[in-house]
């Protein structure tokens, strides 16, 4: 097997660059929320729900909340220190759900333990559950009706349409089954018809099921696990992970892929930062003009899945 070290650190892979992707699309959804505001005197709002002072999380809300505003769109903080009790996040969210300025509310994770997050998500109102994860919500995912998408797989089927076009017939491997990211990622590759498969902890020799896939989708949450001698020549690989690890004494962030050796034999491949993260917030904001939309009846930007 190649060693890293051995590789060509240039990339021959085109750079699938997410940063720009979705500076591009914010700035659709910001005219967009211009018209509805002119026209028919509606502005999408977007509700953000953060238990706790988790700092990443903190960091995450903040993001939401600034790039909502820039959007045009209302935002809407509810801050809530770590003991507050599951019954009163629940008033909360029934305070939401009836709310006509909210179209979309976002809870987010993870909650304090002594929450039951499933029980949180689905006391979320559907049509304004913008993350996707209710359990009706990935229902319709799953027998192919329309749903709110869950924004990461979301993200990563528009690069990967942008990229390759229609992904019809293609061998995709997703590698993770998360609820977030490698469960929704698989149903989106499949409604898009390719031939889908997903892998986890348990799959045996992980390296070759790689290597069928002209489509590889990273969501594993360990640091440059999967390495260009897994990659089928050309592939597209869409790396989730986010990563944060020290080297030479500094922070770095890394993916799931090791993007050297990755960039060496793929087709294509996003780079961490600035592949999939930007378009996390980006499809959050897209989710909330889509409810907005479907809340007034309205046609809808185009924007889901
Ligand atoms: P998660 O809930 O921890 O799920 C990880 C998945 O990876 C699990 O299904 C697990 O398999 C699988 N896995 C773990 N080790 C593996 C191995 N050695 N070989 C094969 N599969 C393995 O993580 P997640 O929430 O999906 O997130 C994954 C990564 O994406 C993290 O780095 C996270 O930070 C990042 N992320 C990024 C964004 C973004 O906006 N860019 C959004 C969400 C997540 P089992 O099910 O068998 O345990």
């Amino acid at each position: 097997m190649t060693e890293a070290a051995s590789v060509p650190s240039s990339p021959a892979a085109a750079l699938i660059d997410g940063k720009a992707f979705a500076a591009t699309l914010r700035q659709r959804l910001a005219e967009q929320v211009a018209v509805l505001r002119t026209e028919h005197g509606i502005m999408p709002g977007l509700a953000v729900v953060l238990v706790g002072e988790d700092p990443a999380s903190q960091v995450y809300v903040r993001n939401k909340g600034r790039q909502t505003l820039e959007c045009g769109m209302n935002s809407f903080e509810h801050k809530l220190d770590a003991g507050t009790s599951e019954a009163d996040l629940l008033g909360l969210i029934g305070r939401l759900n009836s709310d006509p300025q909210v179209h979309g509310i976002l809870v987010q994770l993870p909650l304090p333990a002594h929450m039951d997050a499933n029980k949180v998500i689905n006391a979320i109102d559907p049509t304004k559950d913008v993350d996707g994860f209710h359990i009706l919500n990935v229902g319709l995912l799953g027998t192919g009706q329309k749903a709110m998408v869950p924004c990461t797989p979301l993200g990563c089927l528009m690069l990967l349409r942008d990229r390759l076009g229609k992904l019809e017939g293609l061998s995709a491997v997703v590698v993770g089954r998360s609820n977030i990211v490698g469960k929704p990622m698989a149903q989106l590759l499949l409604g898009d018809g390719c031939t889908v498969t997903i892998a986890h902890s348990r799959t045996q020799d992980l390296a070759s099921v790689v290597r069928q896939a002209d489509i590889v989708v990273v969501a594993v949450g360990r640091p440059e696990m999967v390495r260009g001698e897994w990659i089928k020549p050309g592939a597209t690989v869409i790396d989730v992970g986010i990563n944060r690890v020290e080297r030479d004494g500094q922070n770095k962030l890394v993916g799931d892929v090791h993007f050297d050796s990755a960039a060496a034999v793929a087709g294509a491949l996003t780079p961490v930062p600035g592949g999939v993260g930007p378009m996390t917030i980006a499809c959050l904001l897209a989710n909330t003009l889509t409810a907005c939309c479907r809340n007034h009846g309205l046609p809808e930007a185009g924007l889901a899945a």
